[in-house]
């Protein structure tokens, strides 16, 4: 077993409150949520479970901090998201090992892609504090009037957050929304709430004013629910689930609070037979299987090209036996354990329906899992028709399911069959066809020979059940502004 690092081991068996106004305080609540290690199924300590009226103090707190940190010099702003970013890097090892820890996934991706987006987000917002500007109109009618736009931060920022990137999401939510000289009450997923109070931990410690970012764990229902219905919260974002995400819509109407929604998906990877195949299969094989296929952009639907779908199977499922199933902590993992046994019964169930409408695993049944841990077989599946569970509803685990098309026109038809729309991907040599695909697919992103990448610059974003809003990147900053138009009469 790999030893955890001292700071690591400390701050797991730390008393763990909520953070509100800039201390841990206790919950308003009695109650407490385990937190469970995938691997060994072992509680590792508790974290409270926040009630509302802890949501009502964090509330509170946010809302008093919020008029100074509206004036506070955006120079400021930045330089406290820049050490922000900066001391994340120089934690790099303890975030990657709580995230292995919390959520099972291999510390080598964690320090590969959590841990350096989530700090790279922070460094790249902290440019955009200060570049927010508004615009001076001349009006058409010819009035001498001076008219000119004010861009101004929300208020207060609901994020709820899921648990298949605990670190990164916190960052997504709070790189943009503190930017913009919003103050934030963040809830993470009760399944993974420690890296967020570490977070937490080094928010105070840079130097964020106190109630600036304020964070209560606890379950969905009874502290997520209260944060989206709150009056005193002005804009919400979220990521996870699309029935949740419609919760969260009805809830939010009260007050008509504004509403960023990332939510599920059912990606299409679409592989023509002129694509560089080495690439495609690794590419195809990242899509499906990376986070244990616990993205909501896994590419899970691969349509592969008549005249080389044999074949690409077969390199599929001999790269799917490849995987090192084991502890996320272990540096020669490459896969880990799904995050809770509910989401091992949950894709294992899925499979189930697989097999039932008659679909037919292709990669090996039979690969021994780890005597311990909330394991799934990475599994590939052919056979597949379109109607079939598998193919419509998300899986969110290690499960690929393998079609095949005889033409473009067909691939853009079966690519298209979701309700969602959130990510996609094309494998062709042919940069004609390449364009094509990636204006005829709808999907917020379309992945042409590559999948997967992220950068704090570049926008991501659903159509269709996948959500709306867009997050990263510029565009980001629209949903946490809204712009106030002034008119002064010069006469
Ligand atoms: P999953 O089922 O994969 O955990 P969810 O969409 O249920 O995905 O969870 C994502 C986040 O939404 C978590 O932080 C969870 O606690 C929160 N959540 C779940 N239900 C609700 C709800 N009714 N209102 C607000 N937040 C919720």
């Amino acid at each position: 077993m790999v030893k955890l690092l001292d700071p690591v081991a400390s701050f797991v068996n730390r008393e763990h409150g909520v953070f509100i106004g800039g201390e841990f305080v206790d919950s308003r609540g009695a109650d407490r949520i385990p937190v469970t290690d995938p691997y060994s199924g072992q509680v590792l300590t508790t974290v409270p479970s926040g009630v509302s009226a802890d949501i009502d103090a964090a509330v509170a707190a946010a809302t008093q901090a919020l008029p100074a940190w509206r004036k506070m010099p955006t120079a400021t702003r930045a330089e406290l998201l820049w050490r922000l970013g900066a001391r994340i890097e120089e934690l790099a090892d303890e975030f990657a090992q709580l995230d292995a820890l919390d959520n099972g996934k291999p510390v080598s991706e964690a320090l590969a892609v959590d841990v350096p987006l989530s700090a790279g987000l922070y460094k790249y917002y902290a440019g955009w504090a200060s570049k927010l500007e508004g615009r001076t109109i001349t009006p058409q009618g010819g009035a001498s009037m001076h008219v000119y736009t004010r861009r101004e931060s929300v208020g207060v920022v609901g994020a709820i957050i899921p648990w298949n990137f605990p670190l990164l999401m916190c960052g997504y939510k709070l790189g943009p929304a503190l930017a913009t000289g919003n103050t934030v009450v963040l809830k993470p997923a009760e399944q993974t709430p420690l890296s967020a109070l570490r977070l937490a931990e080094v928010i105070n410690e840079v130097g964020f004013p106190p109630g600036v970012v304020n964070i209560v764990t606890g379950y969905g229902p009874t502290a997520g629910a209260p944060l989206a219905a709150h009056p005193g919260v002005d804009k919400i974002t979220f990521t996870g689930e699309t029935s949740t995400g419609q919760k969260i819509m009805q809830a939010a109407q009260g007050n008509m609070k504004k509403v960023t929604l990332e939510l599920g998906g059912k990606s299409p990877s679409v592989v023509f037979a002129d694509a560089d195949l080495d690439a495609a299969l690794e590419g195809t094989f990242g899509a499906v299987f990376f986070n244990q296929g616990q993205c909501c952009i896994a590419g899970a639907r691969v349509y592969v090209e008549d005249s080389i779908a044999d074949e690409f199977t077969a390199r599929l499922v001999d790269r799917v036996g490849q995987v090192r199933l084991g502890s996320g902590l272990d540096p020669e993992t490459t896969m880990g354990p799904l995050v809770s046994e509910e989401q091992q019964e949950r894709v294992n169930s899925m499979i189930r329906s697989g097999i039932d409408e008659g679909a037919t695993i292709a990669s090996d049944p039979d690969t021994p899992l780890p005597g311990q841990g909330s394991f799934v077989r990475p599994t590939v599946f052919t056979d597949v028709k379109p109607d079939m569970r598998i193919m419509r509803e998300e899986i969110f685990g290690p499960v690929a399911m393998v079609a095949r098309f005889k033409t473009e026109e067909e691939a853009v038809i079966l690519a298209n069959d979701t309700s969602y729309g959130l990510c996609s991907g094309v494998w062709t040599k042919d940069i004609a066809r390449a364009h094509r695909m990636a204006a005829g697919i709808h999907a917020g992103t379309v992945y042409v020979n590559t999948y997967g990448y992220f950068d704090p610059a570049v926008s991501f974003g659903g159509f269709k059940m996948s959500g709306f809003g867009k997050e990263l990147g510029e565009e980001a900053l629209d949903s946490y502004l809204q712009t106030k138009t002034v008119w002064v009469n010069l006469d």
